[in-house]
């Protein structure tokens, strides 16, 4: 059985509470025989800098580089607020991003029934939702130069960004989602701004290629960004596979994100290039919520967005769908029985705390898998 090389980056705040939930499950699928991890564990953010002065070392650096995947918690929190800013804790989660050259970032937004009124669409609109927005993240807007403010000498300032795609990176982030939309529903929707923006223009024509070339069993549709944005709170059970460039990609994801409730269920992962020797990738996979301080410590945070990106590094580092699949259905069982942490309450549901949720879906695996 092929060993999975797993490294585990608690964090700060939260992280740590629901990251050893997913120890929990990783220490008992070892047990099991079902998958054999090698696990190692490093600080990263605030907690990195209180010991090493740095938010990320070389050292951790080195190891996630070597793993097969790598697990984030979350990191930040008000102790850190005054501290130098290229070592503040989000500069460990950047550094990360950067050198693992993670250029895809997947964002599933899905809605459990046991939650649907939860949000703030009508049931019907998301009741039974499964989409996955494909976000580029190494380039765009965000990292384009130049990227300055001059002072113009009349008392004006002017700010300029600069949005910058060349061919490759359009090239790549199709064919993660073309990959994706294979392996669920079949059908991608390209977003860009071809209207009024020339790298629409050439993000159009190169997905447009992409999917001539290599993906025509695939059904694909292009749509304005805006109009995509209107069109994922009227009906967005119309889509499946969503891709589009980092600054749509960012905005689009937080709105798919919020049709589905709270921030302690949305999980994420980024993916870089598929080494040519190996055929693996460099992976990062994190909950989309942050260190949430206001709860930090109490036992109240939610664990299922960790435990779902756990399922996701399941899945998309380790090939294990099926396994996967069981601690999706487990969190779904579970909502349905009607436990909640505190975030996700709702009436006549039992409310319970980080580890008995993180027991609770255990629980449910291991009768899914009996
Ligand atoms: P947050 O996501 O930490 O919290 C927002 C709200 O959601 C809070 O009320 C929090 O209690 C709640 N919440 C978040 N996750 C939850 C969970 N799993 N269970 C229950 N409730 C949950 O965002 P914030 O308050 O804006 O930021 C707090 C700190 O986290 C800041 O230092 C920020 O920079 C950092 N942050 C880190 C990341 C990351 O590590 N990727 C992402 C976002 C924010």
């Amino acid at each position: 059985m092929a060993t999975h090389k797993l490294l585990l980056l608690p964090g700060d705040g939260i992280g740590p509470e629901v990251m050893a939930e997913v120890r929990r499950l990783v220490t008992w699928i070892s047990q099991q025989g079902l998958a054999t991890f090698e696990v190692e564990e490093e600080l990263v953010g605030g907690a990195s800098y209180d010991a090493d002065k740095v938010a990320v070392t070389d050292a951790t650096m080195a190891r996630a580089m070597a793993a097969d995947a790598v697990l984030f918690g979350a990191v930040g929190g008000p102790k850190w607020d005054a501290v130098p800013y290229d070592v503040r804790p989000e500069a460990g989660l950047l550094r990360l991003r950067k050198d693992l050259a993670l250029f895809a970032n997947l964002r599933p937004a899905l809605c459990y029934p046991a939650l649907a009124d939860a949000s703030s669409l009508k049931r019907e609109i998301i009741e039974g939702l499964d989409i996955m927005i494909v976000r580029e993240l190494t380039g765009g807007v965000y990292f384009g130069e130049p990227k300055t403010i001059t002072e113009l000498g009349n008392g004006q300032k002017r700010a300029v960004d600069t949005q910058v795609y060349d061919t490759y990176e359009i090239e790549r982030i199709a064919a993660v989602a073309f990959d994706l939309a294979r392996k669920r529903r079949n059908k991608v929707t390209s977003m860009d701004k071809r209207n009024v923006m020339k790298s629409g223009v050439l993000w159009n024509e190169v997905v447009t290629q992409v999917h001539k070339r290599d993906y025509a069993d695939v059904a694909l549709e292009h749509m304005l960004a805006d109009a995509g944005g209107m069109q994922l709170v009227r009906w967005p059970k119309q889509f499946d596979v969503i891709v589009t460039d980092n600054l749509f990609g960012d905005m689009l994801s937080d709105v798919a994100a919020m049709l589905t409730g709270s921030l302690g269920m949305l999980p994420s992962a980024s993916l870089g290039a598929t080494d040519a020797a190996t055929g693996k990738r460099r992976a990062l996979y994190e909950p989309v919520h942050g260190s949430a301080p206001d709860i930090a410590g109490k036992g109240m945070a939610n664990p299922i967005a960790m435990l779902a990106s756990f399922a996701m590094a399941l899945r998309y580092s380790f090939d294990m769908g099926a396994l996967a699949d069981s601690v999706e259905q487990a969190i779904a069982a579970v909502l349905a029985k009607g436990l909640r942490t505190a975030d996700i309450r709702s009436e006549g549901a039992t409310i319970v705390n980080t580890a008995q949720m993180g027991e609770a879906i255990l629980k449910e695996v291991q009768a899914l898998l009996k």
